[in-house]
């Protein structure tokens, strides 16, 4: 059954891939010239990550003017404030976020104090913009938790009344979130733990609370399935890209899914504990969540069980398989067994509800183990016995998102959980070696940049080595049976080459000295064609990623490609024989 109503749009474009940051040129070409405004936090121009997004954006016509690099964790009012006097004081144009949760929230209401004026206090609320535009906001995740690089809320904390303020507008869409794992690598382990916590808690209460909507149901739903085979592995395993960039994934579907469904009570009270105790946003709705999983279980018993079912809690279904086989099977006489069966359904997935909460309390204690993340409220921060309990338990009842709850949260159930959180005396977990799946390939990270110098350079490698493909026993005789012509448009080094089978002979061209009309024109970068001749790039994703633009008949040009493959082993070859090994990709 489907809800009466739900709305789904995504205004923003994500565009992922580990190394993304080198390549926005054609992302971002339509914004034309702009005066950015980069925000981000003393932490990530420490570790070269603001220096990393300023290189990238110097290949474009977006000149960041200036940076504003004072967001703390958990943002405050003064801060937006701040940030957006520097980006009015430098006439900026346009917004990049490159940070955590708290600086993407700092730079989405900086935009709105810098477009609409006013204090920060003014805009508290929903929807209250209408349909006033804000300037363009690209964002930059670097923790894999929040998902803000595509939500419509921010949180800025008001550290004078001990709260956070809920911010949500639509405006607050970016228009473009760059996913790119390179930029989480240096995030801690136990950084990292908690900011996956907040994620699958985004997932986990976009799938069962109250505003469910079927397309975010499907993106919450692979958000869990790649937090539980990833998680784990990018706290134990840093450097591994693979897990990164799954989790940078994982909390953008979640972001996606709570942006649309809204989030629950573990979200409620995980506000009030950094309101008013300063907790850590991901470390809160980590050890939340499975108490507030145990509180909601029963009032949607089969979402909890799908849940499950995606954390990979397998369980039994004797009475659907049954059922099917009496269907269809012709199997009467075992149509007495099929009610029995249907019970035994039910309980199986009322017990599969519950493993899922077992399983939310193993993962905390394993990623303890892994990173030292705190099991309690006590190792959390909170010295004071708990004195602000009554605090804790008013704010998150009047929190905006215990409306979504699925079952009413009950004051009393809200302290009692605070109370069990502080009290705990749970320990951490070893990890065994099959919770870490293997590491996966790392990424080509320190790829090799501009190979051809100039396109001088370019004809003699390039035109040499088609040359070489021309005699070569297994290539030349399908490229002339090809009958294709194809133009290669090289920039950089501006450069085109052109190969022509049309005659009796392959003919190759350099620059102008083909004067016909090709079949097919494929621009690229040199060092693309240098990636490509090596076998590394896939042309076809490529052509999605527009790192190749090709005009004319592409599925021709594409059907060439098995007859290439043995080039990529003779291309290493030949670059040592032009004395070029140094550029060879190993
Ligand atoms: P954070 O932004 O507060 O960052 C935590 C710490 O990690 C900071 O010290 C930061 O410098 C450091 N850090 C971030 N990236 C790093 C990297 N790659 N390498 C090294 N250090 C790095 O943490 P967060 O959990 O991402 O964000 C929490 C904030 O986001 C809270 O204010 C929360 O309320 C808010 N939030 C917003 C949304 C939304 O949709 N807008 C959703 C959930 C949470």
């Amino acid at each position: 059954m489907l809800p009466d109503y739900f709305e789904f749009s995504l205004p923003t474009c994500v565009i992922y891939g580990i190394g993304i940051i080198n390549q926005l040129s054609d992302a971002v070409a339509h914004y034309g010239p702009r005066r950015a405004l980069l925000v981000t936090d003393a932490i990530l121009v420490q570790a070269g990550l603001a220096e990393r997004v300023q290189a990238g954006f110097r290949q474009t016509a977006i000149e960041i003017v200036a940076t504003f690099d004072q967001v703390p964790p958990n943002s405050t009012i003064r801060t937006v404030e701040d940030c957006a006097a520097l980006g009015r004081e430098h006439g900026c144009d346009l917004i990049i976020g490159l940070g955590g949760g708290s600086v993407l929230d700092t730079a989405k209401v900086a935009n709105l104090l810098m477009v609409k004026g006013g204090r920060v206090q003014d805009h508290m609320g929903a929807y209250l913009l209408g349909p006033m535009p804000l300037l363009p906001l690209l964002l930059i995740p670097t923790t894999a938790g929040t998902g803000s690089e595509v939500t419509k809320v921010a949180v800025i904390a008001d550290p004078d009344h001990d709260v956070k303020l809920p911010f949500a507008e639509t405006q607050f869409l970016p228009d473009l979130a760059i996913l790119d794992p390179e930029l989480t690598r240096s995030l801690p382990p136990r950084l990292t733990a908690m900011t996956g916590m907040d994620a699958l808690t985004h997932a986990i209460e976009a799938y069962v609370d109250k505003e469910w909507s079927p397309a975010a149901d499907g993106l919450a739903l692979q958000a869990i399935r790649l937090i539980r085979d990833h998680l784990l592995r990018a706290c134990a395993q840093p450097e591994d890209l693979q897990a990164r960039g799954a989790m940078l994934a994982a909390s953008c579907l979640a972001g996606i899914a709570f942006s649309h469904s809204m989030v629950g009570m573990v979200h409620g009270i995980s506000h009030a504990l950094g309101g008013v105790y300063h907790i850590p946003h991901g470390l809160a709705n980590a050890l939340v969540l499975p108490e507030v999983m145990d509180y909601n279980r029963d009032a949607r018993l089969e979402r909890y069980a799908d849940i499950a079912e995606a954390l990979g809690v397998a369980f039994p279904r004797p009475g659907a398989a049954l059922d099917s086989l009496l269907r269809y099977g012709g199997l009467g006489f075992a149509t007495p067994l099929a009610r029995p069966l249907r019970a035994l359904d039910r309980r199986f997935r009322r017990q599969a509800a519950k493993a899922g909460v077992a399983y939310v309390r193993t993962l905390n204690r394993q990623l303890a183990h892994l990173t030292g993340m705190p099991l309690n409220l006590r190792d959390a921060g909170i010295k004071d016995g708990l004195a602000k309990l009554e605090q804790v338990v008013e704010t998150a009842m009047t929190d905006g998102s215990m409306l979504y709850n699925p079952r009413e949260p009950e004051r009393e159930a809200v302290a009692r959980i605070v109370r069990a959180l502080h009290d705990t005396a749970v320990t951490p977990l070893p990890v065994s070696t099959a919770d870490l799946r293997p590491a996966g390939k790392r990424a080509a990270a320190d790829e090799i940049r501009n190979v051809f110098q100039d396109a001088e350079t370019l004809y003699r490698v390039l035109g040499g080595f088609f040359e070489r493909l021309k005699s070569d026993p297994q290539i030349g005789g399908p490229l002339q049976a090809s009958g294709l012509c194809v133009q290669f448009a090289f920039d950089p080094p501006a450069a085109t080459m052109t190969i022509d089978a049309r005659g009796d002979e392959v003919q190759i061209y350099r620059g102008a000295e083909f004067t016909g009309t090709p079949e097919v024109t494929m621009s690229m970068s040199g060092d693309f064609a240098h990636a490509f001749w090596h076998g590394r790039v896939n042309l076809v994703s490529a052509l999605t990623r527009r790192q190749v633009v090709a005009r004319g008949n592409v599925p021709k040009t594409l059907k060439l490609l098995p007859i290439l493959k043995p080039a990529y082993a003779l291309y290493p070859h030949y670059l040592a024989e032009v004395g070029m090994a140094g550029k060879i990709i190993r």
